[in-house]
């Protein structure tokens, strides 16, 4: 109706302002009809809508991050469609709490003594650096007052809990000697970032956690460790770059913060694992309400977690985990069968190599060589390609490379495979 009414309105003026340019009122009629379906079909899609990622990009932060693992999706849906146990404890009959669903398995994953989960590793750090800091000072290195993701500033989110930043070292070299130097009536903590997005080299040094720890031991501070990108699974090789959470648990921090949608595999969330007594200062500051974990993202986070109790069943079944790991055989096939079809379709492409990425800011050094299908865009132009492929159902986003458009394997599974290269070949035709 509401779309019926635009068309004809559109028209009305359109015919206002040529008036005695004489239209056609047969084909106007049909034309005014189908115009105002389209329209109707465009309001009536959703806004949030899966996309197909043949990008390369495992965690593409614009794209969603981590696609969740089937367990979490059908957790999810089952949770979302009905009533559940969120707050309540079965046995007892009476009120429970949320985090008492995943903090057995947080404890269990990182070693640590204390669990809390809150909306995203951002929240983390901001309760933390509140509840333990706020009031006080927080020293943080030079190296680590980074920027991650556009809005998360390490020095904005320090002033955000209300405690006095004490900055130590230099951008490239700091010491523990630097932290205790630092370390004075007002100071109520440390906290350590991992500058997640970068790396540095060269002439460059940094206290270890277990440095840390030991300042924090002594001066009676508590130590936070922003570990960002959250590598719990042990035993994956390609994750060996970024921090482990078990070791800064066992170093004796009093909160390490990760995210639950990058290397994780896992919802939007926030993890906190340490001590019971610095958890427990989180779990009472007003903020953690603020911050709370709502029901879809611990039903998904839940069943993620179980999955990475077991690293065999992890590379399995959780999807970051299995793309950043995914074989060659299986990444030329899907290349192939891509050419194949466009080839079917008249299309010339090629299979060639080229470089995926773990992206969300982790691993920026990891290049995941592997097979691409390459299109070459002539008569039409990368650009104009890849623009028709954003307007397809679903949209397609791909990388042009040298002219040409990539559609990345390591992304996409045969399905959306085959979805890609048909929206690619419909793209073409229409040239
Ligand atoms: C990604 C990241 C964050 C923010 O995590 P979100 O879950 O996106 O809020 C904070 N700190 C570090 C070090 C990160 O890498």
């Amino acid at each position: 109706m509401e779309s019926a009414r635009t068309v004809i309105d559109a028209r009305r003026a359109e015919l206002v302002a040529t008036a005695g340019d004489g239209a056609s009122g047969a084909t106007d009629a049909a034309e005014l009809e189908a115009d105002a379906r389209a329209l109707g079909a465009a309001a009536a899609a959703p806004s949030l809508r899966p996309v197909l990622n043949a990008t390369g990009v495992i965690l593409h932060t614009n794209l969603g991050r981590a696609p969740l693992a089937r367990p979490a999706l059908e957790a999810a849906v089952a949770v979302g469609a009905g009533y559940s146990t969120l707050e309540y404890d079965l046995a007892r009959g009476a009120r429970g709490s949320r985090q008492e669903h995943v903090e057995g398995l947080v404890r269990e994953l990182t070693g640590a003594e204390g669990a809390l989960v809150v909306n995203n590793c951002a929240a983390a750090v901001l309760l933390a650096a509140s509840a333990l800091g706020g009031g006080g000072e927080i020293v943080v290195s030079r190296g680590q007052l980074v920027e991650i993701g556009g809005s998360f500033r390490v020095p904005e989110v320090v002033e955000a809990s209300g405690a006095r930043l004490v900055e130590v070292g230099t951008t490239n070299r700091t010491r523990a000697s630097d932290y205790a130097r630092a370390v004075g009536p007002e100071t109520a903590a440390i906290l350590r970032v991992h500058p997640s997005n970068f790396r540095t080299v060269g002439f460059v040094e940094e206290a270890s956690i277990e440095e840390l720890c030991e300042l924090g031991r002594t001066a009676g501070l508590a130590v936070i460790d922003d570990a960002g990108s959250g590598a719990v699974v042990e035993g994956v090789a390609e994750l060996a770059d970024e921090p482990s959470v078990r070791r800064s648990v066992a170093a004796g921090c009093a909160v390490v913060c990760f995210s639950g949608d990058k290397l994780l595999g896992g919802p939007q969330a926030g993890l906190m694992a340490g001590t019971a007594a610095a958890l427990e200062r989180c779990r009472r500051h007003p903020l953690a309400r603020a911050l709370r974990i709502d029901k879809l993202s611990l039903a998904g986070l839940e069943a993620t977690l179980r999955l990475l109790r077991d690293p065999a069943t992890a590379t399995r079944e959780v999807p970051v985990l299995a793309m950043l790991r995914a074989d060659e055989t299986e990444l030329e096939a899907r290349a192939r069968r891509m050419q194949a079809a466009l080839g079917g379709a008249g299309i010339a492409a090629g299979v060639e190599r080229s470089s995926a990425k773990m992206g969300g800011g982790t691993l920026p050094l990891l290049e995941l060589e592997g097979p691409v299908c390459a299109v070459s865009a002539e008569g039409v132009g990368v650009d104009e390609l890849a623009a028709r492929l954003r307007m397809t159902s679903p949209p397609v986003i791909a990388r042009a490379a040298e002219g040409r458009l990539l559609l990345d394997p390591r992304t996409l599974d045969d399905e959306g495979a085959d979805l890609a290269a048909a929206a690619v070949a419909a793209a073409l035709r229409e040239a």
